[in-house]
């Protein structure tokens, strides 16, 4: 083999090559498995293109494992797929592709393995392994794939106007790979998706984002947004992004960049997380600046309340972005809303009374909070940087000492609304509610403590000023 692949592999793929000749049908590893292999990159995802009917020869390869594995396959598509051990095995007959303008789904017909990597994306993509007995192993690469791996470099294999216009979620593949294997988008290819940006238009939103949170979980998500931005992609895509970019002076007085300001906060948060809804919390966390921007006389710029309008723009973006409308969002929102919230906390004579509030507000995301705070110092001043960071070293020892005293993180109601509508005989109604939040105010301030008993007695209390008197005594 020219690509080296462990036991477990080897042994798949003698199986497949002995299936293959048995039925007379050529076949080759193709795609990204091969470059993967090559560059070392973990890939747990092997494409077989063979010359002739994958299904017959995904099903006919199943039988000779054993347990023989589910074959799964698409007869629209000519797909099949199995998994052996750990590895995802996709199989498919080779094809040759005609486009017509206003899709990206192409006409397909039967072709040989020539015919199948003139179709690939990219010369990375387009290497094949033989797994035919005259040749097994060896490495098919027409269009210098392997040169342009060596050289870290993305390229069509063929005229990329064409490649980008059949297909236009290839603009966005190109700098996903620029992205995720730290690659140069060759001069050509990107002038290509400049000139075809408009043509995105004709890619479903979901494919779309699927690339975006790719782009945001490779090593330094900057990488992509610079090339998103400067291809014009960004532009129609995500405008809020581009909205951010620039700085505007007047009197003396400039802002910066924040599109270069939030870039920088991504990947100084990528250093530290791979969590993708913080990704997207860092990418938003200043969203609304342009919308909030004024300038003040004698004072300069100012942006206040981008984190509360920013927040609200969370939910709109990721319904346009149709990333899930779910618990995700409203962290990535909280987080927006928050993320100035650690910094107030760093003047002198804090109270536990706002340490609570911030624990209470933040909840079990207060370790991703810090996180996206500390990552949004981009100061170039290293003793600034080294002086926020001890602040919030500060901040974080607080909130230790008052989470281990009062336990507000996971604060729960000490007594449920089902328990006060009982106490009082009252049905659901607003004096419920109002209850319920006086006790937890009373406890985030410090009057009580975050007990039982505590908060019982206070609600007596609180109800009698209400006109309220328990129906029956606390048992
Ligand atoms: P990853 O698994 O990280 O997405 P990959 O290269 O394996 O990387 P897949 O989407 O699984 O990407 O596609 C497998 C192969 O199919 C690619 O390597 C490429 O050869 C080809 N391919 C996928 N999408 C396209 C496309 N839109 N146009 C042309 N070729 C494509």
């Amino acid at each position: 083999m020219d690509i080296s692949c462990s036991e477990k592999e080897l042994f798949i793929f003698k199986k497949i090559a002995h299936t293959a000749a048995d039925l007379k049908i050529p076949c080759f590893l193709i795609g990204g498995f091969v470059r993967d292999k090559i560059i070392n990159r973990q890939t747990k995802d092997a494409d077989i293109v063979c010359v002739g009917d994958g299904i017959a020869l995904a099903q006919a390869a199943a039988k000779r494992f054993n347990p023989v594995p589910h074959v799964s396959y698409f007869k629209n598509f000519g797909t099949a797929h199995i998994k052996v051990d750990d590895l995802d095995i996709e199989f498919v007959g080779a094809r040759k592709e005609s486009y017509r303008y206003h899709s990206r789904k192409p006409d397909v017909i039967p072709g040989t393995l020539e015919d199948d990597q003139n179709r690939r994306d990219f010369t990375i993509n387009a290497l094949a392994i033989s797994l035919n007995e005259k040749d097994y192993g060896k490495l098919s690469d027409p269009f210098n794939g392997i040169e342009d791996l060596n050289n870290k470099i993305i390229r069509t294999p063929t005229d990329p106007l064409i490649t980008f216009s059949d297909d236009p979620l290839r603009m966005m593949r190109a700098i996903r790979f620029a992205a995720q294997l730290g690659f140069t988008v060759e001069e050509k290819t990107f002038e290509a998706i400049r000139d075809n940006a408009y043509r995105i238009s004709i890619v479903s939103q979901e494919r779309i984002t699927d690339e975006l949170n790719k782009i945001l979980l490779s090593p330094v998500p900057s990488t992509g947004f610079s090339l998103l931005f400067d291809s014009g992609l960004l532009h129609i895509i995500f405008p809020q992004l581009v909205d951010l970019a620039g700085a505007e002076y007047k009197d003396g007085h400039g802002h910066k960049d924040n599109f270069h300001h939030t870039l920088q906060v991504l990947d100084n948060l990528s250093m530290k997380s791979g969590d993708l809804w913080l990704r997207w919390a860092a990418l938003l966390h200043d969203i609304a600046k342009p919308a909030t921007k004024r300038f003040e006389e004698g004072h300069g710029w100012t942006f206040h309340g981008h984190e509360v309008i920013g927040g609200r723009m969370v939910p709109k973006i990721f319904s346009k972005l149709k990333l899930p409308m779910n618990e995700k969002m409203h962290v990535v929102r909280k987080l927006v809303e928050l993320h100035l919230r650690p910094i107030s906390l760093t003047k002198e004579n804090i109270t536990d009374s706002a340490i609570r509030r911030l624990l209470f507000d933040a909840g079990e995301d207060f370790e991703s909070l810090m996180l996206l705070c500390e990552a949004d110092i981009t100061s170039k001043n290293k003793y600034k940087v080294k002086k926020y960071l001890d602040n919030f070293t500060l901040v974080r020892q607080r909130c230790r000492e008052v989470e281990e005293k009062d336990h507000i993180r996971n604060w729960q109601p000490p007594i449920t609304g089902e328990k006060i509508m009982e106490i009082f005989a009252l049905p659901p109604s607003r004096p419920v509610g109002d209850l319920k939040n006086a006790i937890k105010e009373a406890m985030l301030d410090g009057d009580i403590e975050n007990t039982y008993e505590a908060a019982y007695d206070f609600m007596i209390r609180k109800a009698k000023e209400m006109g309220l008197h328990p129906a029956k005594t606390n048992s």
